[in-house]
């Protein structure tokens, strides 16, 4: 006999634990016929529902814009600063001494002088240095060059560290070996899927949407919307659109459409901040210019 992994009540069961579809399916979207029955939620879907404390900024506090171009990683703490943060520094001063966060000098740094300060992190082994080398290292940047080897290498060492930008990273990176691959049963694809689920469990917004999509294209329509939920109430637009889009597919139903754009709007509401709309309207590239 053999067994299979409950995601739900996470026990290794005999294989006529489960119904034909479900045995089918990866272990972490499996649900055993009791599972079913008692309407036990998966565990994939009950981490990671809410944002840690890594998505706010760490000078004012408040929930990191989700576009990742209006916040910035400051080279010398490996610190998330949001753009309103970064314009109110320069306005009162403060970036011409240093980063807003731990005031080190950074202010009008070379490329390649914040390289040097990340190496610095990567040595004392901060993952988020190390996850900045591996994703730079996706299309270049900071005067890395594209190098698909070492996005693993880097982004691997940082996902084993817990960083869960890392585990995105990965999901990515085999994503695309998984789409080149011609063979039906493909080891990328699975790798792929365990490291957006890994992310996703740990609230990284992106990992979450994505599993959304995949999930749809895999014709798992439930499970899409199960996910997309989770990155709406988080304030993610498109996941938000997605839930409206299967509510007109009657997969979604007026009330937890309801309910999730209630959520939605106030994690917005709790993202925004005057200076961030001001700094928004200067533009991305207008901020980052103040550093780079
Ligand atoms: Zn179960
Ligand atoms: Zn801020
Ligand atoms: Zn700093």
């Amino acid at each position: 006999m053999t067994f299979s992994f409950c995601g739900a009540c996470e026990r290794l069961l005999p294989d006529d634990a489960f119904d034909e579809e479900q045995r089918r399916r990866r272990q972490s979207i499996r649900r055993c016929q009791d599972c079913i029955a008692a309407g036990n939620e998966l565990v994939l879907m009950k981490r990671g529902t809410a944002r840690d404390e890594e998505d706010f900024c760490s000078v004012c506090q408040l929930p990191l814009p989700i576009a990742m171009e209006e916040s910035m990683l400051q080279p010398c703490c490996m610190k998330r600063v949001c753009n309103g943060c970064i314009l109110s520094a320069k306005k009162c001063g403060i970036l011409k001494n240093g980063c807003p966060f731990c005031r080190t000098p950074i202010a009008i740094a070379k490329e390649r002088e914040l390289l040097a300060m990340v190496t610095e992190r990567v040595a004392v082994l901060d993952p988020v240095a190390v996850c900045f080398l591996g994703y730079h290292h996706v299309r270049g940047g900071y005067g890395l060059v594209k190098d698909p080897k070492k996005v693993i290498e880097f982004c691997q060492k940082a996902a084993d560290m817990g960083d869960k930008n890392a585990h995105y990273i990965l999901g990515d990176a085999y994503r695309k070996k998984w789409e080149k691959c011609s063979t039906e049963v493909c080891s990328d694809r699975d790798l792929s899927f365990q490291h957006y689920e890994k992310a996703a469990m740990e609230g990284h917004i992106f990992a979450r949407f994505t599993l959304g999509v995949l999930e749809c294209k895999e014709g798992h329509r439930d499970l899409a919307l199960q996910h997309f939920l989770i990155s709406a109430k988080m304030g993610h637009k498109l996941s938000m659109d997605n839930v409206k889009i299967l509510l007109t597919g009657s997969i979604a139903t007026e009330a937890i459409c309801a309910e999730a754009l209630q959520e939605y709007e106030a994690a917005v509401e709790d993202m925004t901040s005057t200076s961030r709309e001001e700094a928004k309207q200067m533009g991305a590239e207008n901020i980052r210019s103040f550093i780079i």
